[in-house]
């Protein structure tokens, strides 16, 4: 979600602006910032410190601070960093054009911008995407989250669930295929509960009907899903539509009901466990990831026990395992049971080991495998792709390839990436951008 909201900032500036990767360069720093864990929240003071000596050679230099960690601490931020000039929520970035127009003209104001409107209508952004080379791009279908699972900030610094209407998804699918985009991740905080809200929508797997009709696009993905809300039409998707590819990102958080419970994900290992089935019995082929948090409070050997056993039923293709982080403002932050730290961190490394070994195994079932990669990019050391369980391949070839679908065969898999070769006259040419 914050790779797409940095986006969307260089699309709405671009009339204005032309990106650098030089800050020294920079008339605008923009920081998009993330809350989900107190690491990152750190992350963004020591980098926003870094940039007082530019402001410092430059005075007129604009620093802004946008994104969750800004929603959430919004004057605060301006008064501990005076050189701080805008801070903005994720309901603002269609603001910026403005609110910098107005910053440069008036060179003692700071501006916060952080309004959380409960029927939020997330605007289309009509611009060129910001960089010509991209072949796969996001678009946003919901946003906000209901769930107030305990341990998530999100709810607060997003706002509620609000559905795109689907008329304007479908026209930006167009438009970023139109540009010569071939893949889209269709993104919201939950979107398996998309369109609920609207009885005029039609539901989430139906959207994914809808788009996997777009003329020119070749492949569809989506995140995040939560467990409790994938339908048996949604799975049923998965092995029907041409372009939708073979993974899901399905956060499972715990493999321990009792925790999934303290966690308020209403769902249970068990049903978690079904819905696992129910997706490799729909497309045998189907490549899982998760995200997984360990020591959260109260979390006992056993429930520790619990997610291994998960781990090793479900054989994940990745996993995303973090030390539970208390957010301030969560009803988890107030639990007494709290795990200490060096707990906490036994049991990521026991988690990253265990997985590193299923990784491994996965990865290497799919060497000598002739697989689809979307060719994403070039640089010196050869080109990277994707294949459509979302692998990441290198390999070596013209960078003329870049933006083309071609056949791969898999010669050795590392653990996480593949390197493949090309098969001589399978490479499945594409309308030229
Ligand atoms: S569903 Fe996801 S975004 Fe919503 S509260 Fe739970 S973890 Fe946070």
């Amino acid at each position: 979600m914050n790779e797409y909201d940095s986006q969307r900032m260089a699309q709405v500036l671009q009339q204005d602006y032309r990106l650098t990767i030089a800050p020294e360069e920079a008339d605008v720093i923009l920081i998009n910032t993330c809350s989900i864990r107190k690491k990152p929240e750190n992350k963004v003071y020591s980098l926003v410190g870094r940039y007082k000596c530019l402001k410092d050679k430059k005075p007129d230099l604009i620093i802004g601070v946008g994104g969750c960690v800004a929603q959430q601490e919004g004057q605060r931020i301006l008064e501990r960093m005076p050189y701080v000039d805008l801070v903005f929520g994720p309901q603002a970035i269609h603001r910026l054009p403005r609110m910098l127009e107005d910053l440069s003209r008036n060179k003692t104001a700071r501006i916060c911008a952080t309004p959380m409107e409960k029927d939020f209508e997330i605007p289309s952004i009509k611009g060129p995407l910001p960089d010509s080379s991209m072949v796969r791009t996001f678009v946003t279908i919901m946003q906000g989250c209901d769930n107030f699972c305990t341990y998530c900030i999100v709810p607060f610094v997003r706002g509620r669930e609000t559905s795109r209407p689907p008329g304007a998804i479908l026209e930006e699918i167009r438009r970023v295929v139109s540009e010569g985009i071939k893949e889209v991740t269709l993104l919201g905080q939950n979107v398996n509960s998309y369109g609920k809200k609207n009885k005029e929508f039609p539901d989430f797997a139906e959207l994914l009907r809808l788009a996997d009709r777009i003329d020119g696009l070749r492949r569809l993905r989506f995140t995040t899903s939560h467990p409790k809300d994938l339908s048996e039409s949604l799975i049923n998707c998965f092995g029907q539509l041409e372009t939708l590819c073979e993974h899901l990102h399905l956060p499972v958080q715990s493999g321990s009901s009792r925790v999934l419970k303290r966690m308020n994900r209403r769902y249970d290992r068990t049903g978690y466990l079904t819905k696992v089935e129910r997706l490799r019995k729909a497309c045998p082929d189907i490549s899982l990831t998760t995200d997984l948090i360990v020591g959260f409070p109260g979390e006992s050997e056993r429930d520790f026990q619990d997610t291994l056993s998960l781990l090793k039923i479900v054989e994940y293709d990745q996993i995303f395992a973090f030390k539970y982080s208390p957010r301030p403002g969560t009803r988890a932050a107030e639990f007494e049971d709290q795990i200490d730290e060096e707990e906490k961190s036994r049991r990521l490394a026991e988690v990253l080991d265990l997985q590193r070994e299923i990784g491994s195994k996965r990865f290497k079932a799919l060497e000598n495998t002739v697989q689809e990669v979307l060719i994403e990019s070039a640089d010196q050391t050869g080109l990277k792709g994707r294949t459509r369980g979302n692998h990441v391949v290198h390999l070596k070839g013209n960078k003329n390839l870049v933006g083309k679908l071609v056949m791969i065969r898999i010669d050795k898999a590392g653990s996480h990436s593949l390197q493949g070769s090309i098969i001589p006259n399978h490479a499945l040419q594409l309308p030229n951008k």
